[in-house]
């Protein structure tokens, strides 16, 4: 199943500037977007509760980070260096 990811934030005011972190968010395909978020990380957010972002900006929250997804399990991670070479 395909999702897409999403970023938001908590919006001013809705929570303390420490913890307006960027949450992470799986949207199920389509154009229905449910009335609750709930972050990767637990976290549920209403309506008029959240910033959209495009991107990440900001703190992220570290436990979304934990659990998304990696996009491309194709791309190696590092660049692997020759063992044993002079
Ligand atoms: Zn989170």
């Amino acid at each position: 199943m395909t999702v897409r990811l999403v970023f938001g934030r908590p919006l001013p005011g809705t929570v303390g500037e420490t913890r307006r972190v960027v949450h992470v968010f799986e949207l199920p395909t389509g154009d229905v977007v449910p009335e609750r978020l709930t972050a990767l990380c637990g976290s549920a957010f209403g309506p008029g509760e959240l910033e959209h972002l495009d991107l990440i900006q900001g703190m992220p929250c570290v436990s979304c980070l934990r659990r998304t997804p990696t996009p491309d399990p194709e791309l190696p991670a590092g660049r692997q260096e020759p063992q044993g070479q002079p």
